[in-house]
């Protein structure tokens, strides 16, 4: 990221730079000047057109990386930041083993309301058919519990509460696996300008490729990094005219 904010400054320098060349070299011919056909300032007139017109093209394309490098560096800023607070599938796993509990739970409430509506009113007839339901000791003690203060052992809110919660781990889940995607981006992305960083490229061949026009630093893929001394050069290209 650091490296990207130093490349989108280096494009920036180059296309002002550029820019700069561009300006020199149309200025030195007054403002809608034909060529002339013919006369001794025809050739060195239409060489000069030529060579701003490549200065232009360059100094935008300069412009254009700089721009490029300058939002990847922010988005992966964004996306370091966003991702910080939630590393992971620990959390995913947890969220989903709690999912599958809670609706465990509220099938269960369903069954054991519907199992026991029609007996409801009658505490004996209820607790018979909580008995055929394989209820544990701890459900039945709160079911005596509830009884004996004269309250609705399976209210019908029990099993729409836990499904409010379902609900919420959810939304919070299907956060958590955008960030994990965002993640998964980030460090793919990270990768490749670490794979690129381990390619030097030597100074001849970053300058034959800078030359030769959209050729330069395709979109998506970071730029080489600059082979230092005793380094050998791994452009495909080294060596070539
Ligand atoms: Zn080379």
């Amino acid at each position: 990221m650091q490296r990207r904010q130093e490349w989108a400054g280096k494009r920036e320098a180059k296309a002002a730079a550029g820019f700069a060349a561009a300006h020199d070299l149309i200025s030195a011919i007054p403002p809608g000047q034909p060529i002339l056909v013919g006369h001794y300032s025809e050739k060195r007139h239409r060489r000069h057109l030529a060579r701003f017109d490549s200065k232009l093209r360059g100094a935008c394309e300069s412009a254009d990386m700089a721009k490029h490098h300058t939002s990847k560096a922010a988005g992966i800023a964004d996306a370091l930041d966003r991702s910080i607070f939630s590393d992971d599938h620990d959390a995913l796993e947890q969220l989903r083993a709690r999912i599958a509990e809670r609706e465990a739970k509220a099938a269960r409430f369903t069954l054991l309301r519907k199992a026991t509506r029609k007996v409801a009113k009658d505490p004996a007839a209820l607790l018979a058919a909580l008995r055929a339901h394989d209820v544990t000791p701890e459900e039945m003690s709160n079911v005596h519990a509830c009884l004996a203060a004269g309250q609705d052992p399976i209210p019908a809110y029990a099993a729409a509460n836990v499904r409010g919660n379902i609900r919420r781990d959810r939304e919070r889940l299907a956060e958590l696996e955008k960030l994990a995607e965002q993640r998964a981006k980030v460090r793919a992305t990270l990768a490749a300008e670490a794979e690129a960083a381990a390619r030097p490229v030597c100074a001849e061949c970053i300058e034959a490729a800078a030359g030769d026009l959209g050729s330069v630093d395709h979109e998506g893929e970071a730029p080489p990094r600059v082979a230092g001394p005793g380094e050998v050069c791994t452009s495909a290209y080294h060596g070539e005219e």
